[in-house]
């Protein structure tokens, strides 16, 4: 009987999806909508290509919005797209603002009771998105104070603003809750993907913007771990191959508690500890103050990212919110400004700073960050960055750059493949070179170079390969000045 109406279901739920299957047709299909699949759909669609993007989760941004990462920080490069993003959420009460340095536990004031437990950075409406444009320079407090100023954003509303942009260019259907499961592929061209409920997307051209789920099922070659230095001869590189991996992070916003309540520590949920047990002790946490004064709560790191992978995406975030808790009671139960606040999201994606990365026609390393774009002899950049090495926890050489450096496009072309590139965090950087240009703004620039070049491609009948960077860097500055330069009341 039970077998019955299993198979009953069974049938039902094969007719539901063929009749819920469809094919679409498009010129450029984007995969994944986090920061560079949106940048490339909507600057694809833009010049005037027939877009798909394809989300599998409910919203668009990605880590930026469902991880809760809703800080583009001071970084140079943040002038097409995401400037436009900017504009469209100031239109909107309380959606963004820019923010400064406030309190930093290196730079303990004789003032302050104790030690600040990380950082916190505070809105200060006096600033304009132009100075959220520089980080290069040294890692001194008052120069710090001084230049290095960032973006911080209400991440429901980044969501729905992109969705609003991508349909206003009029070339784009969005598919939301629809992951990517297969491409069907000959010889590095991919004729079409298929998705989670059937849906065919057939495609002149692919962008993947996931951490490369396309492009490991063409067979691309992988980059995992921290290569060693006979792989690039990086300065900073490791003796052998590792497998250590930038760390995780589960973001949580707290929200102030009314003038008339009583100051609070909230109890720890049954069988969490008060103690750090991951850990020598409590990760510092960066905190930046929302438009509307909540506050959100990044530590820094809440997981090693090899751990992550050893346990699994569910079990990970199972146990990152566990350290939430735990982290978050530590902070009530010493530090008593907390007390004035409650506990209001645990993010629902956990942040993941690094996991496979695509090797590509080029990739980009530490010497290009040491020599910076005056140096570098690329001579087909399409994107620059500025922010420091980092790797949280994961082994990498750290520190402040001395002037911006450029991502060549080749960085952007899987190796054995035609028709498929490769955009956002899972581009062909070593291990170290990710570490800095990972940021949200630089992946949005890489997006939107990915789309370009790939409606270009899709104009013309050209390779992927062939479509002149200069070509590129030109489509992408018309972009720009279609939309005025930062001015300074904005
Ligand atoms: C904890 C943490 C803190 C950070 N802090 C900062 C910061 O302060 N400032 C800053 O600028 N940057 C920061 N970064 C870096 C930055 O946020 C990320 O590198 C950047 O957002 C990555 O963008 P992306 O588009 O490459 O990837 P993602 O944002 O991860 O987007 C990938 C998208 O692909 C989708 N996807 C995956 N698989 C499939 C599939 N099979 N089918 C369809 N869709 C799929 C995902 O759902 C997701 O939406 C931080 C990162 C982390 C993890």
């Amino acid at each position: 009987m039970d077998k019955r109406i299993y198979t009953i279901s069974a049938l039902v739920f094969t007719c539901l999806c063929a009749s819920a299957a469809q094919t679409i047709e498009a010129d450029v299909a984007v995969i994944g909508g986090g920061s560079a699949g949106f940048g490339a759909a909507w600057s694809a669609a833009h010049v005037g290509a027939k877009v798909v993007l394809i989300e599998k989760e409910g919203s668009l941004g990605g880590n930026s919005t469902l991880g809760g990462v809703n800080n583009w920080e001071p970084g140079i490069g943040g002038t097409g797209v995401c400037y436009r993003i900017y504009r469209e959420m100031r239109k909107i009460p309380n959606a963004i603002g820019i923010y400064e340095h406030s309190r930093h536990c290196s730079w303990p004031k004789p003032w302050e009771k104790y030690r600040f437990p990380g950082g916190f950075q505070a809105i200060n409406p006096c600033l304009i998105y132009a100075h959220s444009l520089r980080r290069y320079g040294p890692a001194t407090e008052a120069f710090t104070r001084k230049y290095r100023h960032g973006v911080v954003f209400e991440p429901e509303v980044m969501s729905q603003v992109m969705l609003r942009m991508l349909k206003e260019t009029g070339k784009c259907k969005v598919l939301l809750n629809n992951a990517f499961v297969k491409a069907v592929h000959s010889d590095g061209v991919v004729s079409e993907v298929i998705l989670a409920d059937g849906t065919r997307v057939k495609a002149k051209v692919f962008i993947d913007a996931t951490d490369g789920v396309l492009c490991q099922q063409l067979g691309c070659e992988l980059m995992m771990g921290r290569e060693p230095k006979s792989a690039f001869n990086e300065p900073g590189a490791p003796k052998e191959h590792d497998k250590r991996l930038n760390g995780a992070t589960l973001l949580y916003r707290i929200a102030p508690i009314g003038h008339k309540e009583k100051d609070l520590v909230e109890p720890l949920p049954e069988g969490v500890p008060a103690k750090c047990w991951w850990r020598g002790g409590f990760p510092v946490a960066f905190m930046c103050c929302y438009p509307n004064g909540d506050r959100n709560v990044n530590m820094l790191p809440a997981m090693k990212g090899e751990e992550v992978i050893a346990l699994g995406y569910q079990r990970a975030y199972a146990e990152c919110k566990r350290r939430v808790y735990a982290h978050w009671h530590n902070l009530q139960k010493n530090y008593d400004e907390f007390r004035r606040f409650k506990l209001k999201l645990i993010f629902p994606c956990l942040g993941i700073r690094e996991t496979q990365r695509i090797k590509g026609e080029y990739v980009l390393k530490q010497q290009d960050l040491i020599q910076g774009m005056y140096k570098q002899k690329h001579t087909d950049m399409i994107a620059i960055a500025d922010h420091p090495m980092d790797s949280h926890g994961g082994g990498g050489p750290g520190g402040e750059m001395k002037q911006p450096y450029g991502i060549p496009y080749r960085c952007l072309l899987p190796l054995k493949t035609k028709n498929v590139m490769i955009a956002g965090r899972a581009a062909s950087f070593s291990n170290i070179a990710a570490s800095s240009c990972r940021l949200s703004r630089t992946m949005m620039q890489l997006g939107e170079a990915a789309g370009v070049a790939s409606a270009i491609s899709v104009a013309d009948g050209s390779e992927l390969r062939k479509v002149d960077a200069a070509v590129i860097r030109q489509t992408m500055q018309q972009m720009i000045d279609l939309c005025p330069a930062p001015v300074f009341n904005d």
